[in-house]
């Protein structure tokens, strides 16, 4: 592996209580960003109005949920809410032998998992929003869930945030342009990673041998 460009591809997890803009800047990202590719999850949940199976999700049922498990086909799979979801393998994998960049919508138990399996591979960015307030404002103004759904995220969001330190880089979405930049930065630098660089040490001998 000669070109000093090669490198090993990289897995960027994005964890946010829900409401704080995380789908925005992964959806920025991806439009901005060519070499990475959206890893996207099973759910045992509904599609909300305007999801798109294949796209946002693949809506499954328990029964297709339970054999990805017991086929060991999930990467990591958690419980959040009432629902199962999970992240597909193979997908991922083939991505990451390509040399392609993988994003991860997942809470802080799939950041985990990853964390014991692919320890190397991974870079975990927390957001966070701004406020409390400005959290249940942006709960609040999300029309497609019901009341009673809110005051429980409202009650999660609270525990997701509390799984912040374990990850590590940490967004405060206070501006979502400013976000989306500071992401996008965080994936330049963990590129850039010597340790994602197999072809530098060729790279840098035999530019030294030409000097000699
Ligand atoms: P939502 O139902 O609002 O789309 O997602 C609820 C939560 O589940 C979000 O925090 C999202 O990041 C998380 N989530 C989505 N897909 C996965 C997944 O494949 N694995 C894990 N562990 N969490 C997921």
């Amino acid at each position: 592996m000669s070109d000093p460009l090669d490198r090993r591809g990289l897995m960027l997890v994005l964890s946010s209580p829900s409401g704080a803009g995380k789908t925005s800047i992964a959806r920025a990202l991806l439009a901005r960003e060519p070499a990475l590719e959206m890893s996207v999850s099973v759910t045992t949940r509904p599609p909300r109005p305007g999801e798109v199976d294949g796209r946002d999700y693949h809506f499954i049922d328990e029964a297709a949920y339970q054999r990805l498990v017991a086929e060991d086909g999930l990467l990591e799979h958690a419980r959040v809410f009432d629902h199962h979801y999970g992240t597909p393998r193979q997908p991922v994998e083939a991505a990451l032998a390509a040399g392609k960049d993988v994003l991860f919508d997942i809470d802080w138990q799939g950041a985990q998992q990853l964390k014991g399996r692919a320890e190397d591979d991974l870079v975990t960015v927390f957001i966070l929003p701004p406020s409390a307030d400005e959290l249940a404002r942006r709960l609040t103004t999300r029309a497609q869930d019901s009341a009673e759904v809110i005051a429980r995220r409202m009650a999660k969001a609270a525990d997701e945030m509390s799984h912040w330190s374990d990850y590590h880089y940490i967004v405060v979405n206070q501006d979502l342009e400013q976000s989306i930049a500071e992401v996008a930065a965080i994936l330049t630098a963990e590129r850039l990673r010597r340790k994602r660089r197999p072809g530098l040490a060729r790279f840098v001998n035999t530019m030294r041998q030409a000097e000699e």
